[in-house]
């Protein structure tokens, strides 16, 4: 059996990550308090549960308590109306409890969905405003397992975990009472018995804990093979080299050791079940024969009804005693669950509207780089010293090696990321005064890798502009020079693209995303260019696309074709995160620096070889 995330074992619920194993959670009262506090909106309803809890609790002892009666009053005593009314009773009350259970898991379900809700929605918006640096150098998985998995477990430890340690407690206080009150003696054996089964308990505990943890290691083994191969891209690679057969032997050995592990899991539980029935039975066996000896010999006022609400009480309580020591693990699981998530939402905001952000009524789409400088990560400078101006309608060509920091660039203009020196302003105000939504608003980026959502390609145009209408998707279509492929489509707009937008070619996909820019009718246009070759008739109809673009709007170009940067108005050339030269293209080839030899070894291959392709 292979276990999926979330998937069921013995232990309920998730397993523990190798996170939660190496740093079990610090339980502190803040974390508590935290916990807490999601639960205080819904108070009416959780008081609902308390009260639920507290009276189905004491109502599930009553036929226990009540067996004496009949015993007593009515089997001994003869009365067959006593023996009648009590089995009404305790009838009555079984049932009433089990009534008030389903009050109890309904408005505890409630409260766990409304929870999980807030949560789930909370976190959202919070990760929406994480800055790019964050979606770069989180795992994916991650973050969708804290969305997902981490919120489920939360769920459960409100409908379970927390209702459990409730009732539990509540009905073994209850039991207590109650046996006291029949008989101290009695219910002092009955305690004594108590710890045990308690060792047991605690042992079979521990041995499951182990597994539980060599399972989850080998869980994440099997989904991390799952999740490399059977992805597009995975499937691509393993079936471009061949290795069907070692993956498929990888994922065998994972899930025999997952059999191994399954089974010393299942056993675990069986001969734990073995010495519980061996030593639940002697605790009633004892209390018959004290309760014998005393009501032969000492204690008169004893009874045989008292002996068997005492025998009945006590097996009511190996259930909650049995859980209450069970639920360490999954108190620690919730916890580190609530941490986990909590942890996400303690993560700053890096990106963020400055309190008096301005939002223009207006703005031209010009750019300004001064002294900018920039990295990643602080142990590597990617840009340094950046100058530049981009005027109202004109367009910049941004030429350079590969990794020599041309993105970066382009990066800083939207505020995926914020300068370390200097600034960088749009239409005439820095980009850290401006309100975020109206600088990204009005700047439109063509990137490299273009992302198109598993949809149709009418939706994916109106993310840009959900109230376009059918003219302006064609208008626009027709400028980024698509519209006659999806014409000639099937079901035209409505083709779906596909997972990713892979039913598309590459061409297809980037002259899809300028339509999808022209639609947002930007001030400013970025077009990073992709490096991937493309043949040359579509690198053409892509040429023919942003070429009118570039002339009628501001504009960046990140170029790699000399077709592209010879419409710039400025060439820079980036080298080492520095503007090396800058210029128009016969002084820089003139110059016979870094642009000449672009030119030589890249440009003009490229431009050589699409002359003979046409
Ligand atoms: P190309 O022409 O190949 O697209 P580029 O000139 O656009 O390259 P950038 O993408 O700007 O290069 O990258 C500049 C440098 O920054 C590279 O060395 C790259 O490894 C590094 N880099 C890019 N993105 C990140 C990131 N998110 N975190 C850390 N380093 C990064």
């Amino acid at each position: 059996m292979a276990r999926g995330p979330g998937g069921g074992g013995p232990m309920g619920g998730r397993f523990l990550s190798e996170e939660e194993q190496a740093n079990p959670p610090k339980v502190t009262k803040e974390l508590l308090k935290r916990v807490f506090s999601y639960l205080l909106p819904y108070w009416k309803q959780f008081a609902v549960v308390l009260l639920c809890i507290v009276v189905a609790s004491i109502f599930s002892l009553m036929p226990s308590i009540l067996t004496g009666k009949i015993i007593d009053e009515g089997i001994v005593g003869r009365s067959m109306h006593a023996l009648v009314y009590y089995i009404v009773l305790s009838l009555a009350v079984t049932f009433l409890s089990n009534l008030i259970g389903v009050l109890q898991s309904y408005c505890n379900t409630w409260i766990a969905q409304h929870i999980s809700f807030d949560m789930r929605n909370g976190l959202y918006e919070h990760l929406q405003m994480m800055s790019q640096r964050f979606f770069t150098s989180s795992n994916q998985g991650d973050i969708i397992t804290r969305m997902t998995s981490d919120i489920d477990g939360v769920q459960r430890t409100i409908t379970d975990t927390f209702a459990n340690i409730l009732s539990n407690t509540i009905t073994l206080i209850v039991a207590i009472v109650a046996m006291y009150q029949k008989n101290w003696i009695l219910a002092t054996i009955g305690m004594v018995i108590v710890p045990l089964f308690a060792i047991p308990t605690r042992k079979a505990g521990k041995t499951r804990w182990t597994i539980t943890r060599e399972a989850q290691a080998c869980n994440d083994e099997v989904n991390q093979i799952l999740n490399e191969t059977m992805s597009v891209s995975g499937q691509l690679l393993v079936k471009l080299f061949g290795k069907e057969k070692h993956e498929a032997a990888k994922y065998r050995a994972a899930n025999e050791k997952m059999i191994g592990l399954n089974i010393r899991e299942s056993m675990a539980g069986r001969w734990f079940r073995v010495v519980m029935s061996t030593v639940t039975s002697i605790g009633p066996m004892l209390i018959y024969l004290v309760g014998g000896l005393l009501i032969m010999k000492y204690d008169s006022s004893l009874t045989v009804g008292d002996i068997t609400v005492l025998v009945a009480l006590l097996g009511r309580m190996y259930m909650p005693v049995n859980s209450l020591l069970n639920m360490q693990v999954d108190w620690i699981r919730s916890m580190a669950m609530f941490t986990r998530i909590f942890e996400y939402f303690d993560m700053p905001v890096e990106i963020k509207n400055a309190p008096d952000a301005i939002t223009p009524k207006q703005v031209d789409g010009s750019v300004e780089f001064s002294h900018v400088a920039f990295s990643y990560e602080p142990s590597r400078q990617i840009l340094r010293d950046i100058n530049f101006t981009l005027k109202r309608g004109d367009c910049i060509a941004i030429v350079g090696p590969s990794g020599s920091g041309k993105s970066t660039i382009s990066n800083l203009i939207p505020r995926l990321y914020d300068v370390d020196q200097g600034y960088v302003s749009f239409g005439g105000i820095d980009v850290r005064k401006l309100d975020l939504t109206f600088l990204r608003s009005n700047i439109g980026v063509v990137s490299q890798e273009t992302y198109l959502f598993n949809g149709t390609i009418r939706e994916n145009l109106l993310y840009a502009k959900p109230s376009a209408t059918e003219q302006e998707l064609i208008d626009v279509c027709k400028k980024a020079n698509i519209y006659d492929f999806i014409e000639g489509l099937e079901k035209g707009f409505d083709t779906e693209v596909g997972n990713r937008g892979l039913k598309l070619s590459g061409g297809e996909k980037q002259r899809l995303s300028i339509a999808r820019v022209l639609l947002k009718d930007p001030a400013l246009f970025i077009f990073d260019e992709a490096t991937a070759s493309l043949d040359s008739i579509s690198e053409n109809k892509i040429q023919e696309a942003i070429n009118p673009i570039i002339e009628s709007r501001t504009s960046i170009l990140i170029a790699h074709r000399l077709s592209t940067i010879l419409a710039a108005d400025e060439i820079l050339v980036i080298k080492d995160g520095c503007i090396a030269e800058r210029g128009q293209h016969s002084d820089l080839v003139a110059l016979g620096g870094i642009y000449t030899e672009l030119y030589e070894t890249q440009f003009k291959r490229a431009e050589d070889f699409e002359n003979k392709g046409n």
